[in-house]
């Protein structure tokens, strides 16, 4: 995105800069803030609040540790995560936080990753009802990683649901090993292990097969949404051409799979809870948000899998790879893949085909879910 191209009104906020809120947004219906979406747009970052109705915003900044505070006046928050929570930054933005303030005013801050100034800020029409603020970094800055995600706001009390996939079975039986140990054997076995250690930590836990049936790859996919699962995880064990390939890895969506899953949601009428986005141009930036948020997700659930994984079974080397696949695809599931190992190697065969090797493996899942969903401990956005 190329932020220089595109003119809209220019604000010429600095620094320290802010913009004073019209005196008539109080009296007017107030707006429901829908949306935050951070893109590093290369000299930039921009800042994008989707809104059902026009809002005025006051910004300022502040130092140790740089932050830039956006008020929405006469707002209120209606995001995917609830009233308050946080969300991931890009660039220049570490991450974003938000909570209602006083007199009906909604406050994004916006955690820096250094000092940086306001060059550009835009104040949509009725037509978009979107605030965008171009935020440039005043000089070199080191990105931190990205914080663990927000929690699901009603889902707190209630028990995590987490579908287990075990790959192929019935009809296909997946990879064939060196010794004739076949994949959906394997893989049902370490999902059954997956769920009992799951329910052992207290999750609900739903299996897209229990038993050696065949089920469709859209199927699994439309039943981990019916589920509302809060995590995905698909079991699988790999082959190779190469005997001497070994070891585990985890794969999340790509960039390519995020294009065909937003063609699914076209194509297969996927219901997103976009609360009630009737504006297409805010549906668009909630659908891309609902997108990004899960994709993040999954990325996060495979950083804290993968070290997991090592301590009970080798890895391959690279193991986080991004795949289009397709059980990885629903819009709004996190979801990752596990490969368990290799078939195609002598020694991963004897250790996926050994009931004590697959029990320490599921153990080794189930303490990553612990670990995922271990309450972030949300800031509140007081400054
Ligand atoms: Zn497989």
């Amino acid at each position: 995105m190329d932020v220089t191209r595109r003119s809209f009104a220019f604000f010429g906020a600095t620094a320290l800069g802010s913009v004073a809120m019209g005196g008539r947004a109080f009296a007017d219906a107030p707006s429901s803030i829908q949306g935050v979406l951070v893109q590093d747009a290369g000299a930039a970052c921009r800042v994008t609040l989707a809104l059902d109705r026009p809002a005025q915003a006051r910004t300022f900044f502040l130092a140790e540790p740089s932050r830039f505070v956006i008020d929405v006046a006469n707002a209120h928050l209606a995001m995917p995560g609830g009233a308050s929570g946080q969300g991931p930054g890009a660039g220049v933005v570490r991450r974003f936080r938000y909570a209602p303030q006083a007199d009906g005013v909604s406050r994004i801050v916006l955690d820096l990753n250094g000092p940086a100034s306001l060059v550009r800020q835009e104040v949509g029409g009725r037509r978009n009802a979107a605030l965008t603020f171009d935020i440039a970094a005043s000089g070199p800055f080191t990105a931190e990683p990205a914080p663990v995600p927000m929690q699901r706001p009603g889902r707190q009390q209630t028990r995590r649901t987490i579908v287990v996939d075990a790959g192929h079975g019935g009809r296909d039986p997946g990879a064939i090993g060196v010794n004739g140990t076949r994949e959906k054997d394997v893989v049902l076995h370490c999902a059954l292990e997956l769920r009992d250690a799951l329910e052992q930590r207290g999750y609900h836990v739903a299996l897209t097969r229990d038993a050696d049936n065949f089920v469709e790859l859209e199927d699994r996919v439309r039943f981990a949404r019916g589920q509302h699962a809060d995590l995905f995880i698909s079991v699988h064990a790999d082959a190779s051409p190469n005997a001497a390939t070994t070891g585990a890895s985890v794969y999340t969506l790509s960039d390519r799979g995020e294009a065909r899953a937003q063609n699914m949601i076209s194509s297969q009428n996927w219901d997103l809870d976009l609360g009630n986005a009737r504006e297409s141009t805010t549906r668009d930036i909630l659908v891309d948000l609902t997108q990004r948020e899960t994709t993040n997700r999954s990325a996060q659930f495979a950083q804290v899998v993968i070290p997991k994984l090592g301590e009970v079974a080798p890895l391959v080397r690279n193991t986080h790879r991004n795949a289009g696949l397709f059980v990885l695809l629903a819009p709004d599931v996190p979801a990752v893949l596990i490969e368990t190992g290799f078939l195609s190697n002598a020694t991963d065969e004897r250790r996926l085909a050994d009931p004590r090797a697959r029990e320490r493996m599921a153990g080794a899942m189930a303490r990553a879910v612990d670990e995922y969903f271990t309450p972030p401990g949300l800031y509140a956005a007081a400054d």
